[in-house]
């Protein structure tokens, strides 16, 4: 029965992009919302550069963040193509501002009450029946609430116990990420690469660079960095020993950057000295921070499971290529929220449409990143496979393709209007 906002609770759990967005966007619309994070304190930087591609900011911006796209980034008017000897293969205009996650979780944690965000709070299980959904903590307590949301990203707890034959799907490569302090690049390479965006090639490799705010979301020249990604075939065998540290330690689901092996790090810089545009392989060595993630596909076939309803990375994970998590994470929580509030919590029947049309999104954007990505997939496939895949790179395709708008059916209209 349809109950009015106030008396409905809703639980969200994950408190990144997703979880914050929709916490804000129902706490305006006055629902009783709460949002628990595992992570104690606030959270730091995952070293990672955010495209604002089409919506972005005007999914921030609903959810109550008082932010302009210029104040959240550097702008970038041009794009190159990067050889493997440093030479630009094609240049074109392609304005796009690019921000950090951490500059957007802080916009979005500032606007949300801070005794509605439950730190070092970790759900174990979840349980349901007609009338209310209950999570159960690691800390032994529990809490009920008429929806719950699984904003808990690609590892989801939540996801796993409702469908637990959906996993990530490794496809045969790496992204490695580095980020370096503007003021540590030479300045030629700071000429070449630190007012473009740059789609770089090297035989069975291929990355992206581009300049970001700086650690304290500094925009001032000589104060922002260089946030680069390498993409490189590993043999699913071989991952095993890149998550494992210098103790012996192996850390399945991710190993951090202060972890990893010293002999990981001394061979990923003398490959990039090898093999990648010298421009590249000199932010491999001047960065501050260093990691790489395991390139995963994952895809849920359904978001919406009686009360309880997945968004975000933990419905769908996409390569990094279409550069669209974060936006695709804004679109969840706006179309969740709209559901929501348009219905005034009758919520399994109010949340189809929802389903729908977020499966379809999510859909498109794990194919789109399939098919930017399918150069490095061939890349541990037959000497034919790999060949063909080499035949049909183009680099200034690549270069206009990679992170670039796309309709992930939601429609560019407001993306076209403001261009
Ligand atoms: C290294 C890296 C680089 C990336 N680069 C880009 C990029 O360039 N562009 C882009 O658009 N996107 C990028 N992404 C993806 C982007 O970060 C996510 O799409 C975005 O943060 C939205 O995700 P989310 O909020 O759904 O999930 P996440 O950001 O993964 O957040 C999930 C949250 O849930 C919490 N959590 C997990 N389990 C539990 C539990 N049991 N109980 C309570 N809390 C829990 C986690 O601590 C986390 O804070 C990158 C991701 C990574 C990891």
């Amino acid at each position: 029965m349809p109950i009015s906002s106030r008396e409905s609770r809703i639980l969200i759990i994950g408190g990144s992009i997703a979880g914050l967005t929709l916490g804000n966007l129902l706490h305006r619309n006055g629902f009783d919302v709460h949002i628990f994070e595992r992570t104690p304190g606030h959270m730091e930087g995952r070293g990672a550069g955010i495209t604002m591609l089409p919506g972005l900011i005007e999914g921030l911006q609903a959810a109550g963040a008082d932010v302009t796209e210029a104040e959240l980034g550097v702008h970038l008017p041009v794009r190159i193509a990067l050889g493997n000897q440093g030479d630009i293969l094609a240049e074109r205009t392609f304005p796009q501002t690019m921000t950090t996650w951490k500059r957007l979780y802080d916009a979005l944690r500032g606007v949300f009450p801070a005794d509605r965000y439950h730190d070092d709070k970790t759900v174990q299980r979840v349980e349901q029946n007609e009338a209310r959904v209950t999570a159960f903590f690691t800390d032994g307590t529990e809490l009920h609430g008429d929806l719950l949301v699984a904003a808990d990203g690609l590892r989801s707890a939540v996801r796993t116990q409702l469908m637990p034959e959906v996993k990530p799907v490794y496809p045969g490569y790496i992204a490695w990420r580095c980020l370096a302090d503007e003021s540590a690049l030479s300045s030629a390479t700071h000429a070449t690469l630190f007012n473009r965006y740059a789609v770089w090639f090297a035989p069975g490799q291929q990355g992206i660079g581009y300049a970001v705010p700086g650690p304290d979301h500094a925009l001032v020249p000589g104060k922002r960095q260089y946030n680069m990604v390498w993409y490189q075939p590993v043999p699913e065998a071989g991952l095993a020993r890149l998550l494992t540290d210098d103790d012996g330690h192996y850390h399945p689901n991710g190993i951090p950057p202060t972890a990893l092996s010293r002999t990981v790090l001394a061979e990923m810089m003398a490959r990039a000295t090898d093999l990648l545009p010298p421009q590249i392989a000199e932010v491999t060595r001047v960065a501050r921070t260093r990691f790489f993630q395991p390139i995963l596909d994952l895809q849920s076939p359904r978001l919406v499971h009686g009360r309880i309803v997945v968004i975000g990375d933990a419905a769908f994970t996409a390569r990094p290529h279409v550069a669209a998590g974060v936006p695709k994470a804004t679109g969840d929580a706006l179309a969740l929220a709209k559901a929501i509030h348009g219905n005034r919590g009758d919520y399994p029947a109010c949340l189809q449409a929802f389903e729908h049309t977020r499966l379809r999104v999510g859909r498109t954007m794990v194919g789109r990143g399939q098919y930017l990505g399918a150069y490095m997939e061939a890349q541990l496939k037959s000497e034919a496979e790999r060949l063909a895949a080499e035949t049909a790179r183009d680099p200034e395709r690549v270069m206009l393709e990679t992170a670039a708008p796309f309709d992930y059916g939601e429609g560019l209209a407001d993306y076209h209007a403001r261009n």
